[in-house]
């Protein structure tokens, strides 16, 4: 009989869930989509009781789609949407406010406040973190000053709070496991990066209980199980936050080994080993505490990726659907000198510039939408080679290969265009779903599906290698000409008035 292994996988924007058996075919999917909830212009929220119900009807969905029944499972995997912020009772399990979502703004004037209170320098330091809204334990501030009451309830034990990892294992398990793992407790700004406990001195400076936060567990942890649930004990065994989750998926066990995600926005992640990295521009994280061992890794994100074929598609029509792209691009062989610079809203890694504003730039009367829509797919490419070059510059690490995965990877002139413009070999696996595979894989592994690491490996098959065709000069000219332009852009936002 096959070892079914069920993958959940809580995104920004759906619920999804997967069966898979030993060999990684998939038996059975389900997808519903979440509510964004937008109270005023840059916030996002989620109500904790959709995510936790939608997810549970997913789940059912994929077992009925697979036509078994839980106690056919082995193993579940978790991979979700990190830093966003759920705190709720724990009498009742009533969450006191939306789930506060990792992009929104919400923690603005908390962090403002941290910072001013000259506490920035000590949040980098344990965290590794530069202190920003993004991260979870300003949206719990902001939530617990808020809320009427809160502060007090939080302080007699009345509350817990927590990622969405955290809330959905609380659920899901009958109440019983109160747990998170390193690789979401590093995103939260809370976690020492080098002791993996919650910081007792940030926590005071935030004036967060110790007590509402899960305990601390290796990603491959027995996380509880679903008898409460679903009425048969099969173990979480794995936890994962999504990027994390992709670079396990890309099966990158070893420093330098590096995963690119093209979807909506773009992540860069590198794995680099047994201490955490420093490096400018880039943010360090845990990538996973797995079989006694702990991995760092550092990311660079970019706001904008595919995006940016959104924007062409909706807003300036230039192309029916983001496939079109890769046809349209092709018919000209450069785009003579056009670049754009997709900084909509600002510029994110390695130059974080907020007030940075995007241009297409370089435009002769020769230019058609052709060259357009191919500078908006070479926009990609010189985006991965400045969060590839900033690694390059801050660290020993050698990068000898790019792993893809992600919506843009069917793109193989972008894919070409990657390691022309890298100089290294890009591979696309054959399952582009790096990040649901990779909490499934360690849910495997840490169930006894696979006997090792090795084992795991092997599931990760290649489904075709890019090997750079450019010259190293000619990619060095037209990162330069790209690298021009991106300096334009900077502080555009402080230049104009916009009415
Ligand atoms: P996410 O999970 O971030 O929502 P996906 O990984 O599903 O995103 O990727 C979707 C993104 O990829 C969209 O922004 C879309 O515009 C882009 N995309 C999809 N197919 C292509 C393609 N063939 N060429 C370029 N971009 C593409």
């Amino acid at each position: 009989m096959a070892d079914y292994i069920l993958g959940i996988d809580e995104g920004t924007t759906s619920a999804r869930a997967f069966v898979i058996d030993e060999n990684t075919t998939v038996h059975g999917f389900a997808q519903a989509e979440l509510t964004q909830i937008y109270p005023r212009p840059g916030w996002i929220e989620h109500d904790p009781m959709q995510i936790l119900n939608t997810q549970l009807e997913v789940i059912r969905a994929a077992l009925r789609d697979a036509g078994i029944t839980p106690d056919q499972l082995r193993g579940v995997g978790l991979t979700n949407q990190r830093e966003t912020a759920v705190v709720w009772e724990k009498d009742t399990g009533r969450p006191i406010y939306n789930a506060v979502v990792w992009a929104s703004r919400h923690s603005v004037e908390v962090v403002d406040k941290w910072v001013s209170d000259g506490i920035g320098d000590l949040i980098q330091e344990r965290t590794g973190l530069i202190p920003d809204a993004y991260y979870t334990g300003s949206k719990i501030r902001w939530i617990l000053d808020r809320v009427p009451g809160a502060q007090e309830r939080a302080e007699r034990g009345e509350l817990l709070a927590g990622t969405v990892d955290t809330w959905l294992i609380w659920n899901l398990t009958g109440r019983k496991s109160f747990v998170t793992d390193y690789s979401n407790a590093s995103r939260t700004m809370m976690m020492d990066l080098k002791t993996l406990q919650w910081d007792q001195e940030l926590l005071n400076h935030y004036g967060i209980p110790r007590c509402m936060l899960a305990e601390i567990m290796p990603s491959d942890s027995h996380f509880g199980d679903l008898e409460a649930t679903f009425g048969a004990a099969v173990p979480i065994g794995s936890n994962l936050g999504d990027q994390q989750a992709g670079l396990f998926g890309q099966a990158a066990y070893q420093p330098g080994r590096v995963k690119m995600t093209y979807g909506t926005a773009g992540v860069l992640n590198i794995n680099c080993g047994a201490t955490p990295l420093r490096v400018e521009g880039l943010t360090p994280s845990v990538a996973w505490g797995v079989q006694g061992k702990v991995a760092y890794e550092v990311e660079g994100v970019l706001f904008s990726m595919g995006k940016t074929m959104q924007w062409l598609r909706d807003d300036l029509q230039l192309i029916h659907a983001a496939p079109d792209s890769e046809w349209y691009a092709g018919q000209v062989a450069t785009t003579e000198g056009v670049y754009l610079i997709p900084a909509f809203t600002g510029l994110a890694a390695p130059t974080w510039d907020p007030h940075a504003r995007a241009a297409i730039i370089g435009m002769s009367n020769s230019t058609t939408r052709l060259h357009i829509i191919r500078a908006a797919v070479e926009s990609m490419v010189y985006q991965t080679r400045d969060v590839v070059e900033a690694a390059l510059a801050g660290s020993d690490i050698k990068i000898p290969e790019l792993r893809i995965d992600g919506g843009a990877v069917k793109n193989n002139l972008l894919c070409q265009l990657q390691a022309d413009i890298l100089g290294i070999p890009v591979i696309r696996p054959r399952n582009p779903e790096a990040t649901i595979f990779g909490a499934m894989l360690l849910a495997g592994l840490s169930t006894g599906v696979y006997a090792s690491l090795d084992e795991v490996e092997s599931k990760w098959v290649v489904d075709r290698v890019f090997e750079p065709q450019m010259s190293a000069d000619r990619a060095d000219e037209l990162y330069s000409g790209w690298r021009a332009a991106r300096e334009l852009t900077k502080g555009w936002a402080h230049q104009v008035t916009v009415a």
